[in-house]
């Protein structure tokens, strides 16, 4: 039988957790803040943002939005980070990606107080999760190893294959689930572009993790008789038969593969909701060890 990894669930067990953590909390202190910055109007982007914002308001989070022109110049955006950096009323900092092209990712994503850097991509808090230290987790990985523990899914001496190495998802979730930690503890396989036939792994796969960003490419058989398959991709394909002009997916064929797994996460509805639980995670435990003192609490 196949069990869907339905995000929300997962999701709303991390509000539902965080709603009631922030209730026993005295009276009279200060509600996480997590700030947002924009740069010029892409549809994506504003629909990822105004999802963040809406959660936020959900848990009773505080949020900033800052909406800068797509002509911001480094300098303008670095000193903008400064400021909440500054700000010591806000908790977390995100930067939506992707930035337009004149902008440095890794320099903006360096200049986020590391303390604040909920979204988890800063090399302080990459290095920290690699040495298996307290820090802010990415949030995409993090977000899957929650869905994982939500529904008890075992890693342990699992065979992981993962489609991708980027440093926000494919690199993180594989030094995660190796690990020697709870949903961790696999034996983790990384392929990438430069990996010849690549099947040969996908077919070796107790759980396969897809996050190359190509809509539908993994194929039934790709995949062996009760595999676990976490599909990170998100694409919008233009389908002229719905009103809307357009159908969600993933990086994986759904249709086809869903009955050959065990558990699969659908698009939508199931690692993008994590992503959203993680960030406020994130931005809670930012909020615990600034205000709080909370310090070592801070783990996926
Ligand atoms: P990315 O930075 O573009 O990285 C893609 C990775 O896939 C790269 O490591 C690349 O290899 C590899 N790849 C590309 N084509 C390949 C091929 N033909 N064979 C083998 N490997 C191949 O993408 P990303 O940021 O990790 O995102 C991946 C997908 O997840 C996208 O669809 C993105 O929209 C989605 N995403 C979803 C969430 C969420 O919350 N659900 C969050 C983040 C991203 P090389 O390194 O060799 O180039």
């Amino acid at each position: 039988m196949v069990l869907i990894l339905e995000g929300k669930p997962a999701a709303e067990a991390v509000y539902d957790r965080i709603r009631q953590e922030l209730a026993s909390l005295p009276e009279g202190r200060k509600l996480p803040c997590l700030a947002a910055i924009i740069v010029g109007d892409v549809a994506a982007s504003r629909l990822y943002i105004n999802t963040k914002i809406k959660a936020c308001e959900s848990v009773g989070f505080r949020s900033l939005l800052v909406e800068l022109p797509e002509s911001v110049t480094q300098d303008e955006l670095l000193a903008q980070v400064q400021l909440l950096n500054d700000d010591p009323d806000v908790h977390g900092i995100i930067v939506q990606l992707p930035l337009p092209v004149q902008l440095s990712e890794a320099q903006i994503t360096e200049a986020i107080l590391p303390a604040k850097d909920v979204d988890g991509f800063h090399p302080f808090n990459i290095g920290k999760m690699c040495l298996g230290m307290s820090g802010l987790r990415p949030a995409t990985p993090a977000g899957i190893i929650t869905l994982l523990d939500h529904y008890q899914v075992q890693t342990e001496g699992r065979h992981c294959v993962v489609l991708g190495r980027s440093n926000i998802v494919g690199m993180p979730i594989a030094v995660l689930l190796s690990k020697n930690e709870p949903r961790g503890n696999a034996t983790v396989t990384l392929c990438h572009s430069k990996t010849p036939d690549i099947q040969r792994f996908t077919r070796e796969a107790d759980i396969l993790i897809a996050a190359v960003g190509i809509p539908e490419w993994v194929k039934a058989d790709w995949i062996k008789e009760g595999a676990i398959v976490i599909d990170v991709g998100i694409h919008r394909i233009s389908d002229t038969n719905l009103k809307k002009g357009y159908r969600v997916c993933g990086d994986v064929d759904f249709q086809e593969v869903a009955p050959k797994t065990s558990f699969i996460t659908p698009v939508p509805g199931g690692v993008g909701l994590m992503t959203v639980a993680q960030l406020l995670k994130n931005t809670f435990y930012a909020y615990l060890a600034l205000e709080h003192q909370h310090i070592g609490i801070i783990n996926s």
